[in-house]
């Protein structure tokens, strides 16, 4: 997309199966409910209000969570992808190419935060020492994961690269 082209926001799962551009966006928030964890596996969801939403590619399998909420998934790799009630639909800032250039902006759920959850950015990270010892390991990783940008075809043929 060249300069004055797509401005739409894209992203999309990990395996690439499921792939949406979204036209314009909302508030983003990260919520901290129960369900909210379960759903992504994690502390929270991070989530942003989404204006125009297109599938791209593929379309995501539906989790009733609640009588008032489902969540889409893609259901060859499990990423979650959205929240939809009949307010509107949200979907997860980690699957935008573009995630860093979306802040939650507000947190929701607080009742159920996990009490560790604030301490995040206070823990110490890898010592060079541990970060040598694993080196070799993230060496040899071979990424199957879809890139951060629309593909025409994917998987990509054996010989080419993502
Ligand atoms: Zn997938």
């Amino acid at each position: 997309m060249g300069p004055g082209g797509d401005r739409r926001h894209s992203g999309g799962c990990q395996c690439g199966a499921v792939r949406f551009a979204v036209a314009t966006l909302g508030r983003a928030s990260i919520c901290h409910c129960r369900m909210c964890q379960k759903a992504f596996g994690s502390i929270g969801a991070p989530l942003v209000t989404a204006h125009g939403l297109t599938w791209t590619r593929g379309a995501p399998r539906h989790y009733q969570s609640s009588n008032k909420v489902r969540r889409g998934f893609c259901a060859d790799c499990g990423t979650p992808l959205t929240y939809e009630y009949e307010g509107g639909i949200e979907v997860a800032i980690g699957a935008f190419d573009k995630a860093a250039e979306i802040a939650p902006v507000i947190q929701l759920g607080i009742e159920s935060k996990l009490p560790w959850a604030d301490g995040l950015a206070g823990l110490p990270t890898r010592s060079q020492a541990e970060a040598a010892k694993v080196a070799g390991f993230y060496a040899s990783v071979v990424p199957r994961q879809h890139p951060d940008h629309d593909t025409a075809e994917w998987p990509p043929a054996k010989d080419e690269q993502p």
